[in-house]
Formats: structure tokens, sequence, C-alpha cells
């Protein structure tokens, strides 16, 4: 087995998913190549990294670390409480302004579909004036 081929096989050999026949070649082309030794010996201990990288569970005290660095470096969280003006009054200021809004958007839309008493007098008047009738009851739409 030449190099480059003996290279084809190295992650193969790493995952152990090579035949006993194919896994005895390269091991026996690795024990003479110098190159090729040093080469699958990087590779498998990147491999090892790798797996052990995911392995790796979550750190249950991420949060913890990640507030007491922050408080560290920046002074976050450092017991300073927030003004009353930022917590309470302006949630409540904009809260305010939607409920008006949306009121004011419910009558509006509301007194569109409302039928109106006076267009439908203009009407009548329009229809009288159009059939020269005094007598609009005639015409009165209802
Ligand atoms: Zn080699």
């Amino acid at each position: 087995m030449d190099c480059k081929a003996a290279k084809k096989t190295f992650v193969l050999l790493n995952e152990d998913a090579l035949s006993s026949s194919e896994k005895t070649q390269v091991q026996a082309h690795i024990k003479e190549c110098g190159a090729c030794a040093t080469l699958y010996t990087l590779l498998s201990q990147a491999f090892g990294i790798i797996t052990e990288e995911k392995s790796n569970s979550p750190n249950v005290y991420l949060a913890s670390k990640t507030i007491a660095r922050a408080r560290e470096r920046y002074g976050f969280f450092s017991g300073k409480t927030m003004p009353t003006s930022t917590t309470v009054l302006r949630p409540a200021l904009v809260y305010a302004v939607v409920l008006f809004t949306g009121l004011l958007l419910g009558f509006l839309i509301g007194g569109w579909f409302q039928p109106d008493s006076a267009t439908t007098d203009t009407q009548n008047e329009l229809a009288g004036e159009i059939f020269n009738t005094e007598d609009t009851d005639l015409l009165t739409i209802k």
C-alpha cells in the first residue's frame, strides 16, 4: 500500500470502519512510513478532540458564570435598580396609548358601517327634485 492509498483510509481506520484485511494493510504501512504515522496520529488526535467536544454535557453553571463575568467586567446586574419611570410609568403609558388608539379605531370603523339617516333624507330630496313632485312620500326610500 502506498502513501496516497493509505491516507484515503485514515478516516475510516479512525472510525474502525475498515475490513480486517484493509485495516491490517494500513496499519502495516503506518508502521513502516513515518510521514503517514505522524499524519495519522494528528488526525486521530483531532478526531479525539472533536468526539470529546461532542460528548461534553452542557455547563449547568453557564448562566451564573456569564452573569458573574458581566458584573465583573461591565457592572451589569450590580444591584442598581432601574428607576420607576422606566419600569412602571413607561409601560403604563405605552399601554394607555395603545388602548386609546384601539378604541378610537373601533369607533371610527364602527361609524363607517352605521346606516346614515342624513344620507337617506338627502336622497329623498334629490328624488323629489328629479321627479318634480312635492310629495316625496311617494318616492321615500325606506
Ligand atoms: Zn506513507
